[in-house]
């Protein structure tokens, strides 16, 4: 088979296995050439598959030498079509990890659910008898509460009044203004109960009933904040809510982690090309906007560079962390840098379709996005037929 992108709506439904196993290769080679990092052990991803999940995991392993259970809910192939590019990507790590002796082991499945949890406790005890540290890096647009099986769908929307801006379509270039109406009072809860802090807490307190904390126990979920021109769709939107929920849950799982003198933060990183970020409206454009001024300055950073340097600089075993006034580890400081912000504002004010490509990096977006889904990837051969078995 040969494999090409077939993208519509923002939403790419096909993947190149041999792309994305490239690419989980060059992230592996990016870490190991900054060098080794002091980190835990004995590490668990939820959100393993792809962007800052996926990130996070290859980090851990192969810079910080640590053993890893993921967990991700991903799409297997069938004999017509192809696998999501977060199944490929697991099947990659595992096979890199295994050739350098790294042990991970990779479960499939809904982690909002008590089983995929009861199985990741299960292995936990089997294979490491505690854990050190929780990586929580969910992006999901739904989710079925385990306790009473009801279904909540997380929604992107600003709350209050309707919000109109300039938004891109990152695969034919047109600037569009697009009015997004604001939440019904009804969608404002079901996403901060699917993005919100309730899941990352459930994962902690099974854990912790399990007895399966290790001394000293960290966890760490991602968040955003993001410029004020994006505020009325994220932070001050229904996503903003959730996220603040997820915040302050921070504090809460300190409390619970006291026994074993844990630690749970929130990390806010940088805006960047995942499969989540680029289906909210309005937020492509300021990417492109914001790549093409931190290109320029020389600061610009992928899903990896951001997540080697929370490790290497944050989040330092037995060190304290450095956090803002909220409690927030900060890796989104280059981004909100004030010389950045006035760059991209400026021009945010000027950008039309005419212009797109010279004004913004939008070159660079539709490239990232591509390399998501094992796509415009040096080194692969895209007219070679594929056998999906193989793989
Ligand atoms: P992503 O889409 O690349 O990754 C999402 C991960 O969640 C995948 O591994 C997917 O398999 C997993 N997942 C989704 N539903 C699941 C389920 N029910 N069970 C198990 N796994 C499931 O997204 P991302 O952008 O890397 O987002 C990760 C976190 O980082 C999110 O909390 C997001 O808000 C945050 N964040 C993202 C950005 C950004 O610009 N992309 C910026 C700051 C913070």
């Amino acid at each position: 088979m040969i494999i090409e992108p077939k993208i519509i709506k923002s939403v790419c439904l096909t993947a190149h296995p041999e792309g994305c196993e490239k690419e989980v290769e060059n992230q592996i080679g990016f870490v190991k050439g900054q060098g080794a990092l002091e980190m835990p052990k004995r590490i668990l991803i939820v959100g393993c598959s792809t962007g800052f999940g996926l990130a996070s995991r290859i980090t851990a392993a192969f810079a910080g030498g640590a053993e890893t259970l993921g967990v991700s809910f991903e799409k297997g192939p069938s004999p017509k079509r192809t696998a999501s590019p977060g199944w490929y990507n697991n099947r990659a790590f595992d096979k890199f990890s295994k050739r350098e002796g790294i042990k991970s082991f990779t479960i499939d499945g809904d982690a909002f659910s008590d089983d995929v949890k009861s199985q990741a406790i299960h292995w936990i005890k089997e294979n490491w008898g505690q854990v050190d540290l929780l990586v929580y890096s969910l992006a999901s647009p739904v989710r079925v509460d385990p306790e009473t099986g009801e279904t909540y769908r997380s929604v992107l929307k600003p709350i209050g009044k309707s919000y109109t801006a300039q938004s891109v379509d990152f695969m034919n270039q047109t600037v569009n203004d697009v009015t997004i109406e604001p939440a019904d009072e009804e969608e404002i809860a079901p996403t901060v109960k699917v993005m919100g802090g309730e899941d990352w807490m459930r994962w902690t307190s099974q854990f912790k009933s399990a007895g399966i904390l290790a001394e000293g126990f960290r966890t760490v979920s991602y968040s955003y904040i993001g410029p004020d021109v994006t505020y009325p769709v994220y932070r001050e939107g229904t996503i903003g809510k959730a996220k603040e929920n997820l915040e302050n849950s921070a504090a809460a799982l300190t409390t619970m982690l006291k026994d074993v003198h844990g630690q749970a933060f929130v990390s806010v990183n940088k805006a960047l090309v995942t499969r989540a970020s680029s289906v909210i409206p309005v937020v492509p454009l300021y990417m492109a906007l914001l790549f093409k001024v931190m290109k320029e300055k020389g600061i610009h950073e992928g899903c990896i560079e951001q997540m080697y340097r929370l490790f290497k600089d944050r989040l330092k075993p037995g060190k304290d962390v450095p956090v803002d006034e909220k409690g927030r580890i900060r890796i989104d400081d280059w981004e909100m840098r004030e010389d950045v912000q006035s760059a991209v504002s400026d021009l945010w004010d000027q950008v039309t379709t005419e212009n797109v490509s010279d004004l913004s990096d939008i070159k660079g977006f539709r490239e990232d996005y591509l390399k998501l889904h094992g796509f415009n990837v040096d080194g692969i051969d895209y007219d070679k037929e594929v056998d999906l078995s193989a793989f």
